[in-house]
């Protein structure tokens, strides 16, 4: 990079490493984690996999979460499974609020849950929260008592994103979700 000219064009950017096995942990130097609380992927990314699966998202940890494949874009219908996802009231939760405000949802009604102390990323807390059987029984049982607020605040994001489509993580609002 120091040599050549076109190295303004490259950024090298340090990434989190996380771990998936139980008996391997990673120190972190910095917990990224407080800073992203809202994903901006979910519902505005419209992942193809190599092996053809459309996908919610390309979240870190996505490959490690089932509910995120959509189905296989060569043999299902494209738009079908791009709206699919909005049948999906966990995916705009998560747009408008992130996995540790669902965490802490969950947790007002059941204090045995708790959001990991060491996720150093919203995608680790994220595949934590779809593996835990717990939480989702509880948001089974309670999601409907915050649809309205969430949809409406997930509606307002999105007129607001159309409104200013320059502006980043406004491609959202192209894909035209909520019209
Ligand atoms: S937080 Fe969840 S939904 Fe968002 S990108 Fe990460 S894995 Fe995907």
């Amino acid at each position: 990079m120091a040599n050549d000219p076109d190295s303004s064009n490259l950024h090298l950017m340090e990434n989190i490493w996380m771990s998936f096995h139980a008996d391997h942990e990673i120190t972190q130097e910095e917990i990224a984690y407080e800073r992203r609380q809202v994903c901006s992927n979910i519902l505005s990314n419209f992942v193809a996999t190599p092996d053809g699966q459309m996908v919610s998202c390309c979240g870190l940890t996505m490959e490690h979460i089932p509910e995120m494949k959509l189905g296989n874009g060569d043999t299902s219908d494209f738009s079908e499974l791009h709206y699919s996802q909005l049948n999906d009231f966990v995916k705009v939760w998560l747009a408008v609020e992130g996995p540790k405000k669902i965490y802490e949802f969950a947790a007002t009604y059941d204090a045995g849950i708790r959001p990991p102390r060491q996720s150093a990323h919203i995608c680790e807390t994220c595949v934590q929260m779809y593996k835990d059987e717990r939480l989702k029984q509880v948001l089974a049982d309670h999601y409907h008592e915050c649809v309205g607020d969430v949809l409406t605040r997930f509606h307002i994001n999105r007129a607001v994103a159309r409104a200013r489509p320059n502006k980043p993580n406004s491609q959202s609002a192209l894909t035209g979700y909520g019209a």
